[in-house]
């Protein structure tokens, strides 16, 4: 077993069956996600446009590709065709590109509106009345190539855990009155997607039920 195998194995123990893992292999190289793959898992997180476009072409096809940064409307173009879940939408305008590009490849696809609710302003996202607007403008409900399938977010970058327990669970209460509000009837507004590699436990504690972990797994990177 490699390092990348033993560490793989150790976090899935760790999860509870209803929590999905999403193997956040950024900036690595498809040799390490090809053990990760070996050990089973499928999903995988990337953050930049055109590094994902290469992964997908060479690795398996069983992979499912999540993207889960901030993704410039001009790049959704290049991952439509194949991607399997949006992360990080944090406008009308990106959800609106989404949408066309998906209709070009005949495809719906899913996404998860990213909340701020950390502390540092430099982070994206929508603030939760942001977001609550983008929901009762209802636009959204037109665009027939994206579905919202629910929330991300992260927390604050801190050792405090109160403060990350806070912000997990401001999302949480946020995700289940606009479930309430807008998905009353949409099994597929499920996903509450927190948790990453120096957090994910207290995550779960809050709700999530997908989690991203990328050092954690694969060591270290270099950005
Ligand atoms: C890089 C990244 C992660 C994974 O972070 P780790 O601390 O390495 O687990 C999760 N979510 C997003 C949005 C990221 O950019």
């Amino acid at each position: 077993m490699t390092d990348i195998q033993r560490r793989l194995t150790d976090i899935q123990a760790q999860l509870p069956t209803d929590v999905k893992l999403v193997a956040v292999s950024k900036y690595h190289p498809a040799e390490a996600i090809e053990q990760a793959y070996i050990s089973g898992a499928r999903l995988f997180g990337e953050s930049r446009a055109q590094e994902l476009v290469v992964k997908h072409q060479v690795l398996a096809e069983d992979i499912e590709w999540h993207f889960i940064g901030h993704l410039q409307p001009n790049k959704v173009k290049y991952i439509a065709p194949f991607v399997s879940l949006i992360h990080a939408v944090d406008s009308l305008k990106l959800l609106r590109e989404i949408d066309k590009q998906a209709h070009r490849c005949d495809r719906i696809i899913p996404c998860l509106l990213q909340l701020h609710v950390a502390e540092e302003e430099t982070k994206f996202g929508l603030t939760l009345s942001e977001c609550h607007e983008l929901l009762s403008g209802g636009e959204w409900r037109d665009l027939h190539h994206v579905q919202i399938v629910g929330l991300m977010c992260m927390a604050t970058n801190t050792d405090d855990e109160n403060r990350i327990r806070h912000d997990f669970r401001m999302a949480y209460d946020f995700y289940r009155k606009v479930k309430q509000e807008f998905f009353n009837d949409t099994v597929a507004f499920r996903f509450r997607s927190w948790g990453m590699s120096g957090d994910f436990q207290i995550a779960i504690e809050e709700g999530s039920n997908m989690v991203r972990i990328g050092s954690s797994i694969f060591g270290d990177r270099s950005y």
